[in-house]
């Protein structure tokens, strides 16, 4: 079958990782394309697209406002950038130069993580606050609430929380001094989903903004992401993402996305914009959405447990070794595992995966543990049998 892919020259992999990035993400469903195509077929005016999309992520998140932005790293810096600027489009035409304005951002030294170099690009600088020394083997303490509001000062615009199970302090207690400072806090929730209820979690729990991956769990496009919160800081941040390529007066967007009478002008093309959605990712990922709100947790993780058993299988067909499906969790994984002391490595198993053709790429961040992972996620079913022959192939000849 000849597709756009042969025509460039362009191998295709399987993708037996997850939805990542840089293996292109997932496959999206048929119901998702078809709305991306049709969103591309016809011209809207893209102030009115987001407002609508803000009501269908306030319904699926309780959140007051939210848009759709160019991925969750996007909205990490379009957040920030809302948080040091507010509704003053002086400020926002200032940006990356943020001298004068409230410029730190306050992280908990053991959440840095490689996206928070967005968070700068917004012109923010990032202080650090605790010792982790649990992850050193030399202690048992993270950052401390106490030291978050220490941190604080004329300076801060924002914290940012990077949720996850290992996250301390936790987000109650980061909440509780993020109010009471009146500074506001911001989440990132990329990889959250599911579990679904993770999409009103953070915003319940007191967040002013929480950003999700769009081409993660969510299913959608792979440039997609979603920012949602606090209706000022959602207006900050689509003011700094649309296109202001426009004369006061000449333009009319939705009150309840941006309301003109909070503003003393209009700003510049902002430091989001950069980080252009298109309609059709926008369509995408609100039917992306629909879907994933519309499909329960227990029926998302039976479709890929269901893949996930046929690839044990089909694998166990071909290797003797130790096999198991894990669900520890949101999303099953096949899970195989050499011995320390036997004949071949993890690792070589995951290279010699990759370098075949098709190429598959499984999860090897735990061949160090003698473990190469298999994720349902980014699979096609008619990818199982290549994979488990594959597997057979490069077996054979490391044995
Ligand atoms: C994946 C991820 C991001 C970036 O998400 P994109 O939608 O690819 O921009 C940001 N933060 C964390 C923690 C992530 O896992």
């Amino acid at each position: 079958m000849d597709n756009v892919y042969q025509r460039l020259g362009i191998n295709t992999l399987i993708n037996a990782t997850g939805p990542v990035s840089r293996l292109s993400g997932g496959i999206m469903h048929a119901e998702v394309v078809t709305a991306m195509a049709e969103a591309s077929q016809a011209s809207v005016d893209m102030a009115t697209l987001q407002a609508r999309a803000s009501e269908m992520i306030v319904e699926a998140t309780g959140a007051e406002a939210g848009i759709v932005t160019a991925g969750a790293a996007a909205g990490l810096l379009l957040g920030t950038a809302a948080c040091i600027t507010g509704l003053d489009p002086g400020r926002m035409n200032r940006l990356p130069d943020t001298q004068g304005l409230p410029d730190q951002v306050i992280m908990v030294r053991s959440q840095r993580n490689g996206y928070d170099h967005v968070i700068r690009a917004s012109g923010a600088s990032i202080v650090e606050v605790g010792l982790p020394d649990r992850f050193a083997g030399a202690g048992k303490r993270d950052a401390e609430a106490w030291e978050i509001a220490d941190a604080i000062s004329e300076r801060t615009a924002a914290i940012v929380w990077m949720a996850s199970a290992q996250a301390r302090p936790p987000l109650e207690a980061v909440v509780e001094v993020a109010t009471r400072a009146g500074v506001p806090l911001l989440v990132d929730a990329a990889a959250q989903l599911p579990p679904a209820a993770n999409l009103r979690r953070f915003i319940t729990a007191g967040a002013d903004l929480v950003v999700f991956s769009g081409g993660k769990g969510l299913g959608g496009p792979q440039a997609s992401g979603l920012l949602c919160g606090r209706r000022d800081l959602i207006s900050a941040a689509i003011l700094q993402q649309l296109d202001l390529d426009v004369r006061d007066g000449e333009w009319d967007p939705p009150p309840t996305l941006i309301d003109l009478r909070q503003l003393k002008g209009l700003p510049q093309q902002g430091i989001g914009r950069a980080c252009k959605v298109g309609k059709e990712e926008i369509a995408g990922l609100l039917v992306a959405l629909r879907r994933f709100t519309q499909e329960s947790d227990d029926a998302r993780f039976a479709r890929w447990n269901r893949r996930a058993q046929s690839l044990a299988s089909s694998i166990g067909s071909v290797f003797d070794g130790e096999i198991e499906v894990s669900a520890a969790s949101p999303v099953p994984k096949v899970q195989i595992t050499f011995q320390a002391d036997g004949a071949f490595r993890a690792e070589d198993l995951a290279r010699r995966l990759r370098e075949g053709r098709p190429a598959v790429y499984a999860d090897a961040s735990e061949v160090d543990a003698g473990r190469v992972v298999f994720s349902p996620v980014c699979l096609r079913d008619d990818d199982v049998p290549v994979i488990a022959s594959r597997v057979q192939a490069a077996l054979g000849r490391i044995r």
